[in-house]
């Protein structure tokens, strides 16, 4: 157990290293994916490896020529890695406009540093409508053509269903851990958890499962590493990973999650794809959906607040740990109702705005001290 959960940290650790090691090993393309709704499985039909673009291990230094310092972490850390000619190893990358900040960085890169492919998506936001499904068609069967230009291979229906089926095992395999964490609360780390999950979104996904497979009976003998405590809800963190540091204070304070609403988390695999005749169909129904409710598509009638709310009540939790990444304008917008809500509820939350840079992890623990007295206080 201690082995693959020591390689899916390497991985989600140093993807650098992990990647280019695979594309030596397998001599297959890799394609990196803008967070957080890019269909993988397309990718994955066509024999390349699809990876989520991720947070860098480094300080933002080049990357602050080419775009703002009051860009969220994981934009500038992006464009800083790709000219200090870091992703090199990437063979295309594919990007949509989730949000503001996210619009400004494929114009960057096609312009500075073009890799060998290049794609923009145009994905729509979820207004209701039978227009917008079907424009979503079109634009996957223009994604997915230009993945048969760029590999050489056809994607075929049956090999696309494959590639689906992968995935659907993928995501019962994760919710089966996030359901033992729930019945268990502390038997897996966050920051274990996260590194499971981060890995998913940068490994073959056939090794995942297999590694997850072997890993998921030994979780359930393995003991609860931690005792009696105040059991806590993650929400926010879009896009970015938020860091380990920050777990660790989070347990160490004396909380434990039991569940969390974040990308590099619960809603990487929320929703399977329901196979039917056409698979392009069926990963396009999986995009409408529209729970859990995402800040970046903009659906104002789908209430976040109501799925954290009601997340923290189906979990026992007694309180929920806002991860808001700074400068990220979809979170932001939503936080004052997410606040004035959980006020109005009686739930304690507390805000913890992270950056690519770490922060200052002695205010960290101040603030979930405070939270910890705050909780305990209404109990
Ligand atoms: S949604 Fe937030 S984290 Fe994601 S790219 Fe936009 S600003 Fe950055």
């Amino acid at each position: 157990m201690e082995k693959v959960l020591s390689r899916f940290a390497a991985v989600s650790t140093d993807p650098y290293t992990a990647l280019t090691t695979w594309k030596q090993d397998t001599g297959r393309k890799i394609i990196g994916c803008f967070p957080m709704r890019i269909p993988e499985e397309i990718i994955h039909a066509s024999g390349m490896l699809p990876v989520v673009m991720w947070r860098g291990n480094e300080a933002v230094t080049l990357g602050h020529s080419y775009v703002h310092n009051f860009n969220c972490g994981l934009t500038r850390s992006f464009i800083d890695d790709v000219m200090k000619e870091k992703l090199n190893f990437m063979d295309g990358m594919i990007f949509y406009r989730s949000c503001l900040q996210a619009e400004e960085i494929p114009s960057t890169i096609e312009l500075n540093a073009p890799p060998s492919h290049f794609l923009y998506l145009y994905l729509p936001p979820l207004y209701p409508g039978i227009p917008f499904r079907d424009f979503l068609i079109q634009e996957l069967k223009r994604m997915k053509q230009r993945l048969e230009e760029w590999s050489g291979q056809e994607i075929t229906n049956e090999s696309l269903n494959n590639s689906i089926e992968i995935y659907n095992k993928n995501r019962s395999l994760l919710k089966r851990i996030y359901e033992l964490r729930k019945k268990r609360p502390g038997t897996i780390k966050a920051r274990e958890m996260l590194a499971i999950v981060h890995s998913s979104m940068l490994m073959d996904k056939e090794e995942h499962n297999s590694l997850l497979e072997s890993l998921l009976p030994e979780l359930e003998g393995r003991k609860e590493l931690t005792g009696d405590k105040i059991r806590v809800v993650l929400s926010g963190g879009l896009c970015q990973t938020p860091h380990t540091a920050i777990l660790d204070l989070i347990e160490e304070t004396g909380m434990v999650v039991v569940d969390d609403d974040i990308y590099t988390g619960s809603r990487y695999f929320a929703n399977d794809v329901t196979l039917g005749d056409n698979p392009l169909e069926s990963l396009a129904d999986r995009y409408m959906k529209k729970t859990p409710p995402d800040p970046t598509m903009g659906d104002w009638n789908t209430l976040w607040t109501d799925y954290m709310v009601d997340k923290v009540k189906e979990n026992s939790a007694k309180g929920m740990v806002s991860l808001l990444i700074k400068y990220c304008p979809p979170h932001l917008c939503y936080y004052p109702d997410i606040r004035r809500r959980f006020d109005k509820e009686g739930i304690p939350e507390v805000l913890l705005e992270v950056e690519h840079e770490i922060v200052s992890l002695e205010q960290v623990r101040t603030r979930l001290q405070a939270f910890i007295e705050v909780i305990k206080g209404g109990a």
